[in-house]
């Protein structure tokens, strides 16, 4: 027992040091607090769209998918988006990261979590998973970039949060990306997908660390995907103190993966 406390104290250790120097390179400040994005999507006011059901039994292909994606004009934001995000990692993977949308960065890329927030996530798969980018897959709610400016996509500080109409139009497609993947859970990052995700209106620093059933059934009944909330990488450039509650997170994603089961 004692020998397995000091090999947990070493890994918290190394964890942190490892993330103290990627934190270190990074200004602290990035993604400003958006509180607009929780009163968008209080479960209330934005009630968890029906399930993709109507897509039928068939897993969806994820490059047909990709390319709709790639095309869609159903809400707004495909009208100014340099690129839509559709998402990336294996098509295989036990588990799936879901964030609230692309900012500048990921627009500019077409990639989800390529910034600084997505070099700390790729951290702290690395660190605590033994994972790369490429063993999971990412995925954000919406696919293209929500802008205060649509007329601006190549300015800085143009983010601004999804609305409920937006998120309500693109929301079916991350569900046909988790039918076609198939994982065993989700990770939700941050406050916006967890409560779009779950349909809860709860903080994230309520929420996280614990494990919930997703409520949209993909599967049919008795088959759902686990759900584990934890913070945005943003919220820890902002504040390094939630590094130690995102470690415990992730040792339970590593359980959940390594075991098959809850522990
Ligand atoms: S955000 Fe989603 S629904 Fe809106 S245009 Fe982009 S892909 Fe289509």
């Amino acid at each position: 027992m004692k020998r397995e406390l000091a090999a947990a104290a070493r890994d918290l250790a190394a964890y942190i040091k490892t993330l103290d120097e990627n934190l270190a390179e990074f200004p602290r400040g990035e993604a400003a607090p958006q509180p607009k994005i929780a009163a968008a999507v209080h479960a209330a006011e934005n009630p968890l769209p029906a399930p993709s059901s109507s897509a039928g039994p068939e897993a969806p292909d994820m490059a047909s998918l990709s390319e709709t994606v790639k095309n869609c004009r159903k809400c707004p934001l495909g009208y100014a988006r340099l690129n839509a995000v559709f998402g990336v990692g294996s098509d295989t993977a036990r588990v799936v990261f879901v964030g609230e949308g692309p900012g500048f960065q990921e627009d500019h890329q077409g990639e989800p979590f390529v910034g600084r927030s997505g070099q700390l996530l790729d951290k702290i798969l690395e660190t605590v998973l033994g994972l790369k980018r490429s063993d999971v897959y990412i995925a954000n709610i919406v696919k293209c970039h929500p802008m205060k400016n649509p007329e601006t996509p190549e300015a800085h500080g143009n983010d601004r949060p999804p609305t409920p109409e937006e998120i309500s139009a693109c929301r079916p497609y991350l569900d046909e990306q988790l039918r076609a993947i198939k994982p065993a859970c989700i990770v939700t990052l941050g406050s916006v997908a967890t409560k779009v995700l779950l349909g809860m209106d709860k903080g994230i620093s309520v929420m996280r660390g614990q494990w919930y059933d997703y409520p949209v059934e993909l599967f049919g009944p008795g088959h759902p995907i686990k759900v584990l909330p934890t913070y945005h990488p943003a919220a820890l450039l902002r504040n390094p103190n939630l590094k130690r509650d995102t470690w415990e997170d992730m040792k339970m994603l590593k359980s959940f993966l390594e075991n098959g089961k809850i522990a």
